[in-house]
């Protein structure tokens, strides 16, 4: 439960911290709120020579709103997110384990770890929302869609700095947060993010459904989405569209729920999401 031994910077700017990373070679590391980097630190399960800590990095604080999307700074906190207001982003980052956590945990930490398990990933992509990402190289902005590669895989490369999360507010859409799990404070089971538009006759103008803990990745429920775009909002539409949830999916076996059951969670789950949304 010790750390192998590191070193340790905590520089007041970002061009300072990239400098640092790129100093440090492949083996240093970005420190946000160390809530998953200090356990697999703990665990031996990561060993960097070198954590670089944001947490003295002013400019990657504080949240704005322009033209309907919402910009988040990498190290904006969980407790910040979920209690600011951000429709479904919020209601998401609220369920995040117990406020210790969410006191700690950042947005840009979330997305830059891609835990499948995590609450925030799923929202990103559900909401077509993207990331900014500053390195040697200069700056990029990465579309959500192309952002998670694999099970704790990011395109963030070693001396990359994930700086922004940007986030359509989609007004106008109605939204559902549905997470399933043991003790309020755990990861999800499966969790599903729902976002309906409703065209001037009560059907379906759009919908976006996010699944959380579905796969090695965050995905997006693709198939209830074809099913429901179009069609009239009613109890049945709903049931028949979430019954096209597991469609695409590979969800992992653990201690708590097999590959079946998160299957069967996530057509329940993608159910009660879309009626809170509608
Ligand atoms: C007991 C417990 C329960 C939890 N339950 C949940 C839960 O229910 N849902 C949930 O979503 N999460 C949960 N978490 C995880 C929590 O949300 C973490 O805060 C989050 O996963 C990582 O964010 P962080 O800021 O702590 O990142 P860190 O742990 O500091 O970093 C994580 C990884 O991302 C990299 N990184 C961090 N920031 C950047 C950046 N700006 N640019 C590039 N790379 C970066 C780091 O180098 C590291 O590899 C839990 C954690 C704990 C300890």
């Amino acid at each position: 439960m010790i750390p192998a031994e590191f070193d340790y910077v905590a520089p007041g700017s970002l061009d300072e911290a990239l400098a640092a990373l790129k100093d440090g070679g492949e083996d240093a590391k970005i420190l946000a709120g160390g809530h998953s980097l200090i356990p697999l630190m703990k665990l031996r399960l990561a060993a960097p020579s070198l954590l670089v800590d944001l947490r003295r990095v002013e400019e990657l604080r504080g949240v704005s709103r322009q033209n309907g999307t919402v910009t988040f700074g990498a190290m904006v906190r969980h407790h910040e997110v979920a209690t600011g207001g951000f429709g479904v982003t919020s209601a998401a980052a609220a369920t995040i384990a117990d406020q210790q956590v969410r006191n700690m945990g950042t947005i840009g930490g979330t997305l830059a770890h891609g835990d499948p398990a995590s609450d925030l990933p799923a929202i990103l992509l559900a909401t077509e929302g993207s990331v900014l990402l500053r390195g040697s190289g200069g700056e990029r902005e990465v579309a959500a869609a192309d952002f998670f590669e694999d099970y704790l895989t990011t395109v963030v490369a070693e001396d990359e700095i994930l700086t922004e999360v940007r986030i359509p507010a989609l007004d106008g859409y109605g939204y559902g947060y549905e997470k399933f799990n043991r003790r309020q404070e755990d990861w999800a089971m499966v969790a599903v993010s729902a976002l309906v538009k409703k065209g001037g006759d009560g059907s379906c103008a759009d919908v976006r459904v996010g699944l959380t803990h579905m796969g090695s990745t965050p995905l997006r429920a693709t198939a209830v989405e074809e099913a429901l775009r179009g069609q009239p909002l009613t109890a049945d539409t709903i049931a028949a569209a979430a019954e096209n949830a597991a469609e695409g999916t590979e969800p992992p076996a653990d201690l708590n729920a097999s590959p079946e059951y998160r299957e069967h969670l996530a057509r329940v789950l993608v159910r009660r999401a879309l009626e809170a949304a509608s």
